[in-house]
């Protein structure tokens, strides 16, 4: 689950790390009186979005006076629906931390970098000397340590390399105790006066431990959810949508997976990935289909299906059901086989449908359909 910077300066501020004055606008026609009353007047203001490289897409702007302010939030108000306002600090360093998880390893790691900012991407690519990793001890936990051999080599007043020291040993705090999969600080800057203070704040918090953290639950703003996902979330599905134009209905995550490398294999690109569940029943078929129907980007749907548990009779009963009701007028391609597969055929046959026994023949039939 990911949630907003906003939201996660609140917890690093409960944390005792810095963050700049900010106030959160979510009403453009409380701009003027909100600006008016900030006890600061130069300005960056951020487009709160759950993405990140803003800088870059033009939604963090900085403004020197409260009429450009007023100007440019009510531009980025065209395209979101939540402003920070923040004042702007004077940044003599900008550095980098983030805790973690590296999957490949199955361990915990810290990420810092004394050249933080919005070119970290390329630095990792083009510079990964001027990265340091730290993996962080099952059983140890993040050791001081490690934190000071990161330290010893920096420029910078003890002072400095104090706060420093405390800030990411309370993001540590935070990452540990949330059970998050990132916790990143980018930048971490330090100002002319030599404080430490976060300008940004991500988190994203692992879904499956989610259940330990009613607190963090609570912080879920459903009405900007992708509505699609926020349904199929409602319904029990496993959806997400993608960039391609293939919708995918499909049972069983593995099944999921291939279908959408078969996909591309055959110069196609997936809308989605959906699985339905390995114990799928008629209904699930149906509001499967009608998520993806209305899903504008999608050109065909192709309805992948293995049977085992889910009947495949089943499964042909949905999709008749789901195309009588919703006038489904995207190219189909149905591919049903196992449990069942005889019935489903024949359900298939008299409503003019058919279906493939191959799944390749299928996928290539669904991107030349599109
Ligand atoms: P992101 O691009 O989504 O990661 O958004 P950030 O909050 O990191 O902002 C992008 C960039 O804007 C930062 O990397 C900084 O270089 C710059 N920036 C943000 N806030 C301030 C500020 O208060 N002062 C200065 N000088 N630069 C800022
Ligand atoms: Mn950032």
């Amino acid at each position: 689950m990911k949630i907003y910077e906003y939201q996660a300066k609140e917890i690093f501020t409960d944390s005792g790390i810095r963050i700049p004055r900010a106030r959160l606008v979510t009403e453009p026609k409380e701009l003027k009186d909100t600006l008016r009353h900030l006890p600061f007047s130069k300005y960056v203001l951020k487009a709160q979005t759950y993405t990140g490289g803003r800088g870059k897409a033009g939604l963090v702007v900085k403004a020197h006076d409260e009429k450009t302010a007023l100007k440019e939030a009510q531009k980025l108000f065209k395209r979101v629906n939540k402003i920070l306002i923040q004042e702007q600090i004077n940044i003599k360093e900008e550095l980098y931390v983030g805790f973690t998880v590296d999957r490949s390893k199955a361990i915990r790691k810290l990420i810092f970098s004394c050249s933080g900012g919005v070119e970290i991407e390329e630095l990792s690519r083009n510079h990964p000397e001027k990265i340091i990793t730290k993996e962080i001890g099952i059983f140890t936990g993040l050791l001081p340590y490690q934190l000071r051999e990161i330290l010893v080599d920096l420029n910078l007043d003890k002072k400095v390399k104090n706060s420093i020291h405390k800030t990411i040993q309370s993001l540590y705090e935070i990452f540990s105790r949330y059970e998050a999969t990132l916790c990143e600080i980018n930048p971490l800057a330090v100002t002319d006066d030599g404080e430490v203070v976060a300008v940004d704040a991500k988190i994203i918090f692992d879904d499956d431990a989610l259940f330990r953290h009613k607190d963090i639950l609570k912080l879920r703003i459903a009405e900007d959810e992708e509505p699609l996902e926020r349904e199929a979330k409602d319904k029990n599905l496993s959806y997400v949508k993608l960039a391609g134009d293939i919708g995918c209905i499909v049972n069983g995550a593995g099944l999921a997976m291939a279908t959408m490398d078969v996909i591309k294999h055959f110069g196609g690109s997936p809308a989605n990935f959906l699985d339905i569940g390995g114990a799928a029943k008629a209904q699930a078929i149906c509001d499967a289909l009608s998520i993806i129907n209305r899903d504008e980007s999608v050109k065909a749907i192709f309805i992948n299906i293995f049977g085992g548990i889910v009947r495949c009779d089943e499964v042909a009963k949905g999709i008749i059901k789901a195309k009588n009701k919703l006038n489904i007028d995207k190219p189909m391609v149905i591919r049903l086989i196992g449990t069942n597969d005889k019935k489903a055929y024949e359900i298939l046959k008299k409503e003019g449908l058919s279906s493939h026994k191959n799944m390749s023949k299928a996928a290539k039939a669904a991107v030349s359909g599109r």
